[in-house]
């Protein structure tokens, strides 16, 4: 078997593209703010991305760079001034930030009904809730990847492996308000490779490349590869080894060229569908 490769940047593009349609019925363009703090080269690449998309789709889009030493009551009190801006529909806080700032607090800060990426309590909470709103962009881009790939989802054995806030677990309630059985992995499971084993669906959220090994794969699997991590050889890597699950599985996400394009595309989702509602 070789896999189908599912292809997040040709995805993102139509994605974008009915957005686009979308946005130009409004008489005023959605309006997103992104908040980077500090200088890592990562985050400064992922926003200058989300800033280009935004732009292409007609938003209006602002960045507020915030010197690394930043403190906490400075960070809030930006945060705070774009929850007060009326022109404002959506906020982002580029994460992770530096080491010194808890960004459990800042982001407690954000604006609920501008939560671009899903992050706030409240949104994390009606997801949890099974009444998702505005969803975690990475989890919410791993669903549309499944979904236009046909994948059916009712009844099937889903594993993720990861656990943050960000990622890991709203994929997998996600996964399970679709209808998945779904086995959540983290760094203290015993035998993961046994895990993965059983799993129809694997959705990686590690950040250790390569991690999971083409012969953990179930023949036929469907993986989705959200790890984007930086090899020793400078090049990017998922968290599967991709050229050894390429022959066992039936579909899977590369990296770069999955899910990163996904997130981007459900962040301006996000910002148009607040923007909507706040007309
Ligand atoms: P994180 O460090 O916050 O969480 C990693 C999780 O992996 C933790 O829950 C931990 O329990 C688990 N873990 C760590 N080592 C493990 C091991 N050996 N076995 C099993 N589980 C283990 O990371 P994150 O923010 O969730 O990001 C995960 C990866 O996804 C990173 O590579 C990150 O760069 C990438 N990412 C990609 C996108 C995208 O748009 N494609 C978005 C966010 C994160």
């Amino acid at each position: 078997m070789t896999a189908r490769i599912l292809d997040g940047a040709e995805l993102a593009r139509r994605c974008n593209d009915a957005l686009a349609v979308r946005v130009s019925a409004l008489a005023v363009p959605p309006s997103l703010a992104v908040v980077l703090v500090g200088a890592d080269p990562a985050s400064q690449i992922y926003v200058r991305n989300k800033a280009r998309v935004a732009e292409k789709l007609g938003f209006r889009h602002q960045q507020i760079t915030l010197p690394a030493d930043t403190g906490e009551l400075e960070l809030i009190a930006a945060v705070d001034a774009l929850n007060a801006d009326r022109s404002v529909d959506a906020i982002l806080v580029q994460l992770p930030l530096p080491r010194h700032l808890d960004a459990n607090r800042v982001i407690d800060r954000i604006d609920p009904a501008k939560d671009a990426d899903g992050c706030t309590p409240a949104s994390v909470g009606l997801l949890h809730l099974g009444r998702p709103d505005l969803v975690a962009c990475t989890p919410a881009g791993c669903l549309r990847l499944l979904e236009d790939a046909g994948v059916p989802l009712t009844g099937r054995d889903a594993v993720v492996v990861g656990r943050s806030n960000i990622v890991g677990r709203p994929v997998a309630r996600l996964l399970e308000l679709a209808n998945c059985s779904v086995d959540h992995c983290h760094s203290r499971t015993r035998d993961l490779a046994g895990h993965v084993r059983r799993a129809e669906i694997v959705i990686a959220a590690v950040g250790v490349p390569e991690l999971i090994r083409g012969d953990w794969l179930a023949d036929g699997a469907v993986v989705i590869d959200v790890g984007i991590n930086r090899g020793l050889d400078g090049k990017l890597k998922g968290d599967v080894a991709f050229a050894e699950a390429v022959p066992r599985v039936s579909m899977i996400t590369p990296v770069p060229g999955g899910v990163g394009p996904m997130t981007i595309a459900m962040l301006m989702e996000n910002t148009f569908r607040a923007a909507s509602r706040r007309r």
